[in-house]
């Protein structure tokens, strides 16, 4: 499965279309151990990234990405605003001009996805962030790609691994963000940002 263009404006629009149907949900997880606005906060900024998306690939994908980038720093709001945003325009910096993406290209620009955003936020693993469900995506693409897995299957053990990072934020005490604040009383609850996190990466996997 190459990527392209076309296949980044597929992703985009898959991850609007689960962050939409998932509003809601995420919403509510915000609401257990944040302030209920994570759904919304996601919602507004990638429905405003579908609108400003060219209507065919004659953009490259590091200009696409850039631009998402800004438009979800302009829209989002809350911490996960600036940290999608700074995470998108380091991906898209990544791949400057680049047209056709190999699987290696993918992983560069997932790595300074994740990059971003610890460089921004300074959460490791374990902190009951979104880096829990990117990490482990990450590790496990690097993996498949170095055993010589085609991109589009590394890409679903990708997402797999993401949705298994979110739902190991349950046990976690969040030590960053806004849940920080709970301590101990945000042990139970399955972090938000993770679990959009992951959706992104799933929506990722489903766009070849
Ligand atoms: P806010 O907390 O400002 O209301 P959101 O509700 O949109 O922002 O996003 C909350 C999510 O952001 C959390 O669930 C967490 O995953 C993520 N987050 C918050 N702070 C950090 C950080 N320092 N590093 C990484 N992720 C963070
Ligand atoms: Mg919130």
């Amino acid at each position: 499965m190459p990527v392209t263009t076309a296949t980044l404006l597929n992703w985009l629009r898959h991850a609007a279309a689960l962050i939409h149907e998932q509003r809601d949900r995420l919403n509510d997880l915000d609401a257990a151990i944040g302030d209920a606005d994570h759904g919304a906060n996601l919602d507004r900024g990638f429905a405003a990234v579908v609108e400003a998306l060219p209507a065919g690939p004659e953009t490259d994908a590091g200009s696409l990405l850039k631009a998402v980038g800004v438009r979800l720093i302009a829209t989002v709001g809350g911490a996960s605003g600036p940290l999608y945003g700074t995470a998108f325009r380091r991906a898209g910096m990544q791949l400057e001009g680049a047209q056709t993406l190999v699987g290696q290209d993918v992983l560069t620009a997932l790595q300074a996805f994740l990059d971003g955003i610890t460089a921004i936020g300074k959460a490791e693993r374990g902190d009951k962030t979104m880096v829990d469900a990117l990490a482990p995506a990450v590790t496990t693409l690097a993996q498949a790609l170095g055993a010589e897995v085609a991109l589009d299957e590394a890409l679903r053990r990708a997402a797999d691994a993401a949705d298994a990072g979110a739902l190991a934020t349950v046990p976690m005490v969040a030590r960053r963000g806004r849940a920080a604040y709970l301590g101990e009383r945000s042990v139970g609850h399955q972090d938000p940002g993770a679990t959009s996190a992951a959706l992104i990466i799933r929506a990722l996997a489903d766009a070849g």
